[in-house]
């Protein structure tokens, strides 16, 4: 038997009916075990269209023989006999059931994402959830469900946005802090230095990065009380991690592993994120990007180049990063902004 964890919701008629009818339907499954329910908890509506009405959230907890693909279609028969329409993303509906969990199996197929891609920074189903399955683990992130709900509550309330160069933290990051009223962290930038950086990167590397990483420590500084500030969000366009990625691809080979020993040293004094956006686009769409924004510092940059720094920091998330992760597409700014908006509001 598996046990898997469910989320359920519902904005539309009578809510908590339709919660009932949806456990009582699962209860009478012969091939699945009702060992858990949370209570229902009263939360506000998050993504979607604006000034819909609150949902009733809660989760179980099932043991059952079905294959994870079989639990998608029970859930989804138990949501269509129970009036489920499916029109507006995000929009009101009269039952919502998600998989969260099943053991910990990770599966990326069109129909089913499994451990479910937005419940690690979800506040509405992690909550719930914690009361049925607390030391369930979260198989990508390697915490439990209760792990993940107090990171919410106890990480600074920071989002870092990371990906190559011309991929487009800047503009999404402004976006976003205009919209939430975030205190917007910048990367400073030295275009005349960065010029004469891209043009020939082996002898400045060094330098531009160690100064690089001065600045980011600088700005990141985890004894700053602003990360302490409950009720302000803080955003920055770069992410601090991004250092030891990008010097891999421009310093000497030799020069390595000094300057990630440096970096490793000083990432001990930064905040790290509640969330990291990562965002991604091919090395031919980050080439166009560049080539669009025309920036002349940036002229020499090759396709080759940033598709090199997009891999050491899809490397870098891999190896280092620990928490909830966002990989958005950077080829759909609306898709990403309105998917980032919707997660920073439903940390809260
Ligand atoms: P969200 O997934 O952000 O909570 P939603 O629940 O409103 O949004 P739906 O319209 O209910 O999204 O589902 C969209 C599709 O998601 C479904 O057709 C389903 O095939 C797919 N899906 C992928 N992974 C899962 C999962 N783990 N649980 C439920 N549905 C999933
Ligand atoms: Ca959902
Ligand atoms: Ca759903």
């Amino acid at each position: 038997m598996a046990s898997c964890l469910i989320a359920l919701g519902s904005n539309l008629g009578d809510r908590h009916a339709a919660l009932e009818q949806a456990v009582e339907l699962l209860r009478q499954h012969p091939d699945v075990e009702l060992a858990a329910c949370s209570r229902w908890h009263e939360t506000a509506a998050v993504g979607g269209p604006t000034e819909q009405a609150s949902f009733l959230n809660g989760a179980a907890l099932l043991h059952t023989s079905l294959s994870p693909a079989n639990v998608l279609t029970v859930l989804q028969l138990i949501e269509n006999q129970l009036g489920r329409q499916r029109d507006v993303r995000w929009g009101p509906r009269a039952i919502d059931l998600d998989l969260l969990l099943y053991e910990r199996q990770v599966l990326d197929t069109d129909r089913l994402q499994l451990p479910h891609p937005r419940m690690a920074w979800r506040r509405f189903a992690l909550q719930p959830a914690a009361e049925v399955a607390a030391d369930m683990v979260h198989p990508t992130i390697g915490w439990t469900v209760s792990r993940l709900l107090e990171h919410l509550d106890t990480a600074a309330n920071y989002v870092a946005l990371a990906g190559s160069i011309g991929v487009g933290k800047s503009v999404l990051a402004e976006r976003l802090a205009i919209e939430t009223s975030a205190r917007l962290v910048r990367e400073p930038l030295d275009l005349k230095h960065l010029a004469t950086f891209y043009a020939d990167p082996s002898s400045h590397a060094r330098q531009t990065e160690l100064e690089f990483l001065r600045q980011r420590t600088e700005a990141l500084a985890a004894d700053d009380t602003a990360w302490t500030e409950r009720s302000v969000l803080s955003l920055s366009d770069f992410w601090y991690d991004q250092s030891a990625a990008f010097a891999r691809v421009w310093l000497p080979a030799a020069e390595y592993p000094a300057f990630r020993q440096q970096w490793c040293e000083a990432r001990r004094h930064v905040v790290r994120p509640k969330l990291l956006v990562l965002l991604e686009a091919s090395a031919d769409a980050l080439f166009d990007r560049v080539q669009r924004r025309g920036r002349r510092c940036e002229q020499h940059l090759t396709a080759e180049q940033l598709g090199s720094i997009a891999a050491s920091i899809r490397h870098e998330v891999r190896e280092t990063y620990e928490g909830p992760l966002l990989v958005a597409s950077a080829d759909d700014f609306d898709a990403t902004y309105r998917e980032t908006l919707a997660a920073i509001e439903a940390m809260r």
